[in-house]
């Protein structure tokens, strides 16, 4: 999905959850954002700035975080950081899993 189209997609949910605890304004949005995730920071907050025009989320600062890739190999419970070898480094040949990293998520949203 676009950079863009994913963020019209969270200022909905956004907007959505604002009128549930009755926000007049939201301040700030947190994003995690995977490392291996195809939007870059700067695609993310470049949308962000086209589309909170006029919305509850005009004044809203975003912050992103960043969360790690993590592979696991599943047949010894090996863990590490990503890397482009895809077979367990612990010698049993296991084929690792990528366990988180590659996805964009709303974290949070305050508001007054
Ligand atoms: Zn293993």
């Amino acid at each position: 999905m676009h950079g863009l189209a994913w963020m019209k997609e969270v200022l909905g949910e956004i907007e959505a959850a604002s009128t549930c605890s009755g926000l007049e304004k939201v301040i700030k949005v947190t994003l995690r954002r995977g490392e291996l995730s195809h939007h870059s920071q700067e695609e993310l907050e470049l949308a962000w700035d086209l589309i909170k025009k006029d919305t509850i989320c005009q004044h809203a600062i975003l912050v992103i975080e960043e969360e790690p890739a993590l592979i696991r190999c599943p047949a010894c419970g090996w863990e590490a950081g990503w890397q482009s070898d895809l077979l367990c480094c612990q010698g049993c040949g296991g084929r690792v899993e990528l366990v988180s990293g590659t996805d964009l998520q709303l974290v949070g949203i305050q508001g007054i």
